[in-house]
């Protein structure tokens, strides 16, 4: 299947799967509650691949893991509304979370070795999925349907990896596992948190085609957390840039790629390696992503930005829509089209 039957099999239907609105994330410090990311607003659409990109620190992964319903106690959620597939989550007991996980939504996780169980066998961990989240499911059936979820993703000799432990199997194995056990309940969003990052370049090329096809197979959305922008334009149809726990910037892969609004989002690019700039220098964005507990005065970003002045030292920008469907959260853009 090429990219373009990709996208537009995920495009069909732009019908929102999962509506987050005012999400709100806590933390209890030493000096009181601090805010991980706050004022999130953004959507998945249905067979849509959503990606959330932004430096370590920025709240990507914490966005993931309220969504996921899992971030514990003293970590607290707010939010005005978190909807999946019309359930307000906000309004669901932890019982009925823990239901919709696995069910309508499962997550997989930058090391596979520290999400599988070492003392279980890979099989024994699907065919837990299915125990538990298919009515009527006995051990027998379970077992199948486990050994035919190896096979789709692609791991050859599957009954023999059934009995697998997963200290017996390569990293990229391991992967194919927790991507079976996260695709068993055919879920309608599927939450891919770094999946590919701890993973050498090859592997983690066919672990990105697998989960590619397994998501058309299942009509599945995906949100997307990755720091990799060639990542992102390779599986993305749209983009939201994170940057010390605000969206930045929002817009489909191509307007993103192509043209970009927020200085941020400049930096992100112009520090990426291409093949085409083999032999030229990256520009690495200056300084790193301030303190949750000592975020900057007006943007958050204006003591890394080449373009700050007073006012974005003294004003808190807004995201505002800049083009159709693309929002950045700066003050001189549109303004100053000439931010470069
Ligand atoms: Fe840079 Fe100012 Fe825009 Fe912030 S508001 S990104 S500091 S130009």
């Amino acid at each position: 299947m090429g990219d373009n039957d990709f996208r537009e099999a995920r495009a069909k239907n732009a019908e929102k799967l999962l509506d987050v609105r005012n999400l709100e994330i806590q933390f209890k410090t030493k000096n009181g509650y601090i805010s991980a990311v706050e004022g999130l607003n953004f959507s998945v659409h249905r067979s849509e691949l959503l990606a959330m990109v932004g430096e370590s620190g920025c709240g990507k992964s914490v966005t993931s893991l309220a969504v996921m319903g899992l971030i514990e106690h003293p970590g607290r959620v707010r939010a005005d509304r978190m909807e999946l597939a019309g359930v307000d989550m906000t309004r669901s007991s932890p019982e009925e979370i823990r239901r919709l996980r696995g069910a309508q939504m499962s997550m997989i996780f930058q090391d596979p070795l520290t999400s599988l169980n070492p003392l279980f066998t890979a099989g024994h961990q699907i065919s837990e999925q299915f125990l538990t989240h298919v009515p009527g499911c006995g051990r027998g059936e379970a077992k199948r349907r486990s050994i035919e979820m190896i096979r789709k993703t692609g791991i050859p000799r599957p009954e023999a990896v059934y009995d697998s432990y997963p200290h017996e199997l390569s990293g990229g194995m391991r992967q194919r596992i927790m991507i079976a056990i996260a695709m068993c309940c055919n879920p309608v969003l599927l939450i891919a948190d770094e999946p590919t990052t701890a993973l050498d370049v090859t592997i983690q090329a066919q672990i990105l085609h697998l989960m590619r096809e397994l998501v058309v197979e299942y009509e599945t959305s995906i949100l997307f957390i990755t720091h990799d922008l060639g990542v992102v334009a390779e599986m993305a149809d749209r983009v939201v840039v994170m940057y010390a726990g605000q969206i930045v910037e929002e817009a489909d892969v191509l307007t993103l790629f192509h043209k970009p609004a927020h200085p941020y989002t400049k930096g992100l690019l112009h520090s990426t390696i291409k093949v085409q700039d083999a032999g030229s220098r990256l520009e690495p964005i200056p300084g790193a992503v301030p303190s949750l507990r000592q975020l900057p005065s007006g943007c958050r970003f204006h003591p890394r930005c080449a373009y700050a002045d007073d006012e974005c030292r003294r004003r808190r920008p807004e995201l505002v829509e800049v083009g159709l469907n693309h929002y950045s959260r700066c003050l001189l853009f549109p303004r100053r089209e000439n931010v470069a």
